[in-house]
This record gives C-alpha cells, structure tokens and sequence, in this order.
C-alpha cells in the first residue's frame, strides 16, 4: 500500500470526478517542510509559530521571525505557507513570559486574547511576515477569533503594521491572503458575518470539537465526546463551509478530522476546499480523495445527516459506504 501512495508524491489533488482541491501539511516549524514536501504537501496549511516562542528563553525578535518565515517559505517553492500567529495559553506556555494560572486555561487568556492584550508582541510577529511575505506566497490567519470585534481589531492593528512598512515598499503585503481560524462555536455560529471580513477561513477541529462538546481534548476520561463525526457536529461544519462560500471565501480545514477517512468522502460532499493534516497522511487522503466522486459524497452527506442520530451511526453509513464505493 505504501508504495501506491508513493506514486501519488506528483499527482493532483482532485477527486474521480476531476473536482480540484489542496492537501496541505501542518508543521511546527521549518525544518517540517522538508518531510511535507517530500509527502507531495500542495503547501503549508497550518504553521503552528507558538514553537518558535515556546523553544526561545527570550521573545523572539523581528529579524529572528523574519529569517524563520524567510525560511520557511523559500522553502515551499511558490507554494502557499499559512501561517497562523501565536497561539500560546491553554496547554502551551513560555518560559521567558510567565502567565498567570488560570482555573480553565482553554477558557482563559490564550491566543488572540493575548495578542490584542499585548499588542506589541503581536505587532513584532506580523512585521516579520509582512516582511517575509516578499519571498513567496504567505497567508496570515488569526486563532481563537470568537468575535467580530476581535477579528476587526487584529485587522486594524494588521492594516497598520502594512501601511507603516509600505512608506519604504509601497508593495509589501499586497498578495497576503487574510483568514481566521474557525474554532470556537460562536464564530462557527457567526460565520456569515465574518466572511465578509476574511479570504479564507481555516477550521480547527481540535478545538472546535472540546468547545462544543465541553470536553477537554486531552482528557481521556472524555474521549469518547471527541466525534467528529457527529451528525449535529456535521452540520456546523457545512453552515461554516455554505457560510465562507456565499462570500467567496476558501474555507480550509486543519484540525485532525481533515485527515480522518472517514470524514474525507463528508467533507468533499460538504464542498470543503483544502485539507491540511500531518504530512504522514496527505498521500493516503490524496489516494483515497482521487477515488471518490463529488456528487456521490453530496449524497452521502445528505443521507448522513437526515438519517442517523449519532456518530457510531454516521461511521457505519461511511464505512458500508466505502465498501461499495
Ligand atoms: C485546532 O484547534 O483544530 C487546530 C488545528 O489548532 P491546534 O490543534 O494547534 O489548537
Ligand atoms: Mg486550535
């Protein structure tokens, strides 16, 4: 089976029916890219850059950003790096900036939270990908983003960094594509609004699944409520997509369900456009995507949510469904 996957490395992302699509990799830092591209990645789909100030005993600087998004992107050889500005609090701390214990840290002070708290440290990361943004194709996207007011004030403080840097390079920015991070249910629920706003959406699974759930993604106890497959879960995720397209707006995926095979034929059915996971499962997907057929997943989207009532439900439909498929 490997070696089948292997002969993918050059193939397109498409499925049967000729419907195009992009399987991107998620990484952590650069020295990812290597292994996403050698997996036959369409790009970048998530750049998870809290690593960069996790490793560091100091806030990384500007040119230290600069030089790691340079990097990066180069790298890709023209191909799209999205990158997702800092994500810490919740489970992932800095040394050189201790923050305050909180009761509820995935409900506490995290993410953009953060960033439009302290807006100097989020000023500095988005100079550097301004500046990086010149040696290839970056897109920058927000995470956590729960309110309108939020999303529009990391515009606000985004636009002035540009047109600061653009006094010296009237160009700098012009090709960046703007997205949010679709992981807290209120922005799920607002969708529509916030497509108006945004280039593309991205849609965190990870925490978009704890959130609507109320259970903590990495407590076993309640692992049995992480279910993606959820009939009720579903059909968020297709008011998000519907959403983001009645604007034009891409919406991506990059939490783990993106690579689950048993979501692939819902999601493509659903009319979700990109799908970033792990490197090690982009030529699985791209080999399971290039066999189904647009219209049959629109079918089977549809049976899945109007008859079954839960998620073993829902896996049984998929998984009888493959077999016949
Ligand atoms: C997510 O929440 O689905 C996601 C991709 O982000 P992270 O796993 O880094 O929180
Ligand atoms: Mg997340």
């Amino acid at each position: 089976v490997r070696q089948q996957w292997q002969q993918m490395v050059d193939k397109p992302s498409v499925t049967a029916d000729g419907s195009k699509y992009k399987i991107a990799a998620n990484i952590g830092s650069s020295v990812d890219i290597s292994s996403a591209m050698e997996n036959g990645a369409d790009g970048v789909g998530l750049f998870r850059t809290e690593f960069l100030y996790m490793k560091s005993d100091h806030l990384p600087t500007e040119d230290e950003q600069f030089n790691a998004y340079r990097k990066a992107v180069e790298q890709l050889k023209g191909k799209r790096l999205v990158v997702r500005t800092l994500d810490i609090g919740g489970d992932k701390p800095l040394r050189f900036m201790p923050l305050p214990k909180e009761m509820n840290p995935f409900l506490g002070y995290r993410a953009i939270r953060i960033a439009l708290d302290r807006p100097e440290m989020f000023r500095t990361q988005l100079r550097a990908l301004l500046r990086a943004s010149e040696f290839g194709k970056i897109s920058i996207m927000f995470p956590m983003i729960t309110t309108l007011e939020e999303l529009q004030a990391a515009k606000k403080i985004y636009y002035e960094e540009q047109q600061k840097l653009a006094v010296d390079h009237p160009e700098i920015g012009k090709d960046i594509r703007l997205g949010i991070m679709i992981e807290v249910p209120l922005a799920a629920l607002n969708a529509e609004r916030l497509a108006a706003e945004v280039d593309f959406f991205s849609i965190g699974t990870n925490d978009l699944i704890q959130y609507c759930f109320a259970a903590d993604r990495g407590n076993d106890s309640v692992s049995y409520l992480y279910q993606p497959l959820n009939p009720t879960f579903l059909k968020l995720i297709k008011h998000i997509i519907d959403s983001g397209h009645a604007h034009n707006t891409t919406v991506e995926m990059c939490g783990e369900m993106a690579g689950d095979r048993y979501s692939l034929p819902l999601l493509i059915g659903m009319g979700l456009d990109v799908y970033s996971m792990s490197a090690s499962s982009i030529l699985r997907t791209r080999s399971m995507m290039r066999q189904l057929d647009r219209k049959k997943c629109q079918e089977l989207y549809q049976e899945a949510i109007t008859t079954c009532d839960s998620m073993p439900a829902v896996k049984n439909l998929v998984q009888h469904w493959l077999v016949e498929n």
